[in-house]
Order: C-alpha cells, then structure tokens, then sequence
C-alpha cells in the first residue's frame, strides 16, 4: 500500500489555505507555512465568481464564505462624466444558470474562514520560505529560521514575488501592467445619499475606470479605482495615499461617484504588477500556483478564482496517484497551465476594454446589450467535475 504523502506549502494567502484545507479533506498530510505573523488581509474587498465558489462548495466551506459575503441583485455599468447607464444585468439568476452565485466580501473575512476551516496543527505563522529544492526522495523547503522541511512535494503559494518560483525557474521580476489603483472602505449609512443602492457598479472612463461594490454582508462599499500612469515612483509596490491625490486624478467624474471616493477613512495606492504566462509550474518535486504561477491583472476578477481552482485540482491529481507525485503534476498542470494562462491573456485584454485611450462616448443604454453576461464561459467552469479523475489509480510507489 502506498504511504500518505507529505506536502508543505510556502505561503498561507487565498491559494495556499485553500490548499491546505482541499489536502487536508483528502487526508493527505500538509504543512502551510505564511510568513506574516498573524491571518490577516489587506483592508480591501475581493469578488468571487461561481466557478470559485463551486470549487469551495467541494471542500464543503460555501456557505460559510457566502454569509460573510454579499450577493448584488445588479451588475450595473455607468458612464464616467454623467453616470448614464452603459449597460445593467441582472445577477439574481447567477446560482440558478451557473451552479454559484457572484458575490464579494471583505479579503480579512475570507482568509480568516479559510484559517478556521483548516484542521489544527497544520498552519505555520510567522514563518518565511527563502527557496526550495527537488531532491533524490522528494523536494525540500528552506526557511529563514534555518530549518529545511522535507516533504515529497513542495508547493510555492508564495504570491507574485514567490521565492519559491525565484528558486527553482530562472525569473524575470513581476511585470508592471502600466495601472495603478486606490483602493477604499466606506460604512454604506454613510454614501448610501450618493450610492443609493447595493448594485455592483463599474464606472468608465478615458484611461480611467472605478469598480464598487458592497462586503460585509451589505455594510460597507469597497471601490477600486483604477489609471493609468507610465510610472510608479512609489518605493513599495502598495502604501497609503491621501484622499486629494484620488480626487485630482478622478476631477471632472460624476459627482455621487466623487462623494463615495471622498468618504474612505484610508487609502490604500497598489501598483498592480502581472507575469508574463509560463509553460510549465513545475521543476522536479516542486509546483507552484496561484499569483506565483500566473500573476494577472485584476480586470476580470479571476486571480484569486485561479489559485482556488488549482489548489482544487492539485489536491484532486495526488489524491488519484498519491505514490506518484510526477504522475500527480503532470496531471495538474495539464489541467491548470492552459486555462490559468488564458486568463492572464483576458485580463490583461480587459484594462483596453475600460481604458480607451482616444475621446470616448460609451454608448448610452438600449443601443447594448442589457442582459448578456461577459465571460460566461468562465463562470460555468466545475473545478469538482475537470479534477474528477475517478478512483484513485493503482498504487505506482
Ligand atoms: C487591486 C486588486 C484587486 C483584485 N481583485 C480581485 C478580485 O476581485 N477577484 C479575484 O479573483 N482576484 C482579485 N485579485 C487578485 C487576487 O488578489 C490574487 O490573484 C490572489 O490573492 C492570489 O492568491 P495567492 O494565494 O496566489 O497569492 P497571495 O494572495 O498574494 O498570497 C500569498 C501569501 O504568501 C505569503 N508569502 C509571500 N512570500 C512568502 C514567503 N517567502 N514565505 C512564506 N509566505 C510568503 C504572503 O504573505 C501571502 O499571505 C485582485 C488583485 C489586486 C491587486
């Protein structure tokens, strides 16, 4: 009979917990190792489409990330000088067509479910990955204690600037997409004069737009803005901004709009910074995924649903040939690479969709279509059905 395998995983964000708790409920035996001292987020909303919610729904943890969430009845799309409607769909059939619902929530409320959904013992805090390596008998995680965890598969959840990937791939630094955005949280008591209802809404504009929408269970709205700039002088690649610096570069946009951008008691400036894609994750006994296999733009809302998707499917490939971890990762990465890269190329196509360069009218509603749902395709996607490999495949070691 073949023995558990032993996975550690370097970096306890969306994709490494997600990991972890998909390992676990497979009872493969995994360490997730996060070098921040505590779980915790990004003051910041985050969406999450039905394909990411299927995935969680098969690691038995939707409903508690659905009712930390909230689910808009609206997605509405507005124009940037006069708010006229661009375009509106109906989001309330979305379980129904898709098998999930599209909601959003507060990152720190979702990572602290994920935490709690993990078994005990099995997040390590406070503990930072500096490389990895394959080894004769399986892969090694170095870290900055010293310690060097063996294990037969290491998997580098590590996030864009990943020392995982740094360590076992020759890489170039993340790329700067070229967009830069402020992020807010805002009580809804205090802009609902403004905002007026709970919708989804997405404002667009010349080199310019501005998504919103509510977490916290319909308390609070979060709004990203996103413009384009040809740098980014700041030292970090995030860090606090004052509220003047969004207002000048938003000056002329619709006045509701610009009171909800005004109202963020903290600004929070991102330079948002993508990968170019890569053929393969995988060096030996090592993977990787998540923002440390693809980073993308976030202009369709998929990379936290990638790194979801794959810590699904990675779990799914060593559950079927847990005596063969190669076997295990070209199963994987079958799955993963092709459609993982895809959204790198369609994310980073949608900042051209918003952000025309030239003077631009977007036309007013009726002239577009009102009820056609963009990226379809990627919502009705079932992580549970694709990494449904059957039974487990003969024990090979
Ligand atoms: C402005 C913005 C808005 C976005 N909006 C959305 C959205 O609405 N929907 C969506 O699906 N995606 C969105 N994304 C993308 C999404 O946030 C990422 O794709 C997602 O967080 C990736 O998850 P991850 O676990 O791979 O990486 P991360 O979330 O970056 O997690 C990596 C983790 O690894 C830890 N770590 C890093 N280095 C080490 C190390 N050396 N050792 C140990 N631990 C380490 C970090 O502390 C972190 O906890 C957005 C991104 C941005 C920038």
């Amino acid at each position: 009979m073949t023995r558990t395998p032993k996975v550690v995983v370097a970096g306890g964000g969306i994709g490494g917990l997600t990991a972890g708790i998909a390992l676990a409920k497979r009872g493969i035996d995994v360490q997730v190792f996060e070098q921040a001292p505590a779980i915790g987020e990004i003051g910041a909303g985050l969406t999450l489409s039905p394909n990411a919610l299927k995935a969680y729904e098969g690691l038995g943890v939707r409903d508690a990330i659905e009712a930390i969430g909230f689910d808009a009845e609206w997605q509405v799309v507005r124009r940037w000088n006069d708010g006229a409607e661009v375009s509106r769909v109906n989001r309330s059939g979305y379980a129904d067509i898709f098998g999930a619902p599209y909601i959003s929530l507060h990152r720190a409320d979702f990572v602290e479910v994920l935490a709690e959904n993990l078994p005990d013992g099995i997040l390590n805090l406070g503990t930072r990955a500096v490389g990895a390596e394959s080894t004769a008998g399986g892969a090694v995680l170095r870290l900055d204690d010293g310690r060097e965890i063996e294990a037969d598969l290491v998997i580098g959840a590590d996030g864009v600037r990943s020392a995982v990937r740094s360590s076992i791939m020759e890489t170039t630094e993340p790329r700067f997409t070229g967009t830069v955005c402020f992020r807010g949280l805002v009580p809804f008591d205090e802009v609902a004069d403004a905002v007026q209802t709970k919708d989804w809404m997405l404002y667009v504009g010349p080199e310019r737009h501005v998504i919103s929408y509510m977490v916290r269970r319909g308390d609070v709205v979060n709004f990203v803005a996103h413009v384009d700039t040809d740098s980014w002088l700041g030292e970090s690649w995030t860090r606090e901004a004052d509220p003047s610096e969004i207002l000048d570069v938003f000056e002329g946009w619709h006045e509701p709009l610009l009171k909800l951008l005004a109202s963020s008691t903290t600004y929070y400036k991102w330079a948002l910074y993508d990968r170019d894609p890569i053929p393969s994750w995988s060096r030996g006994n090592v993977t990787l995924l998540g923002d440390a296999a693809h980073a993308m733009p976030p202009f369709i809302g998929q990379g936290a649903g990638m790194s979801v998707e794959d810590a699904y499917a990675i779990a799914a490939a060593i559950d079927y040939t847990p005596g063969d971890i190669p076997a295990a990762l070209a199963r994987y990465e079958a799955l993963r690479v092709g459609r993982a890269n895809e959204m790198v190329a369609r994310a980073r196509a949608g900042r051209d969709k918003y952000h025309l360069k030239e003077s631009w009218d977007p036309k007013p509603v009726g002239e577009q279509n009102r009820t056609g749902i963009a990226h379809d395709d990627i919502y009705h996607y079932d992580i549970r059905e694709a990494a449904d490999f059957g039974a487990s495949a003969p024990a090979v070691g």
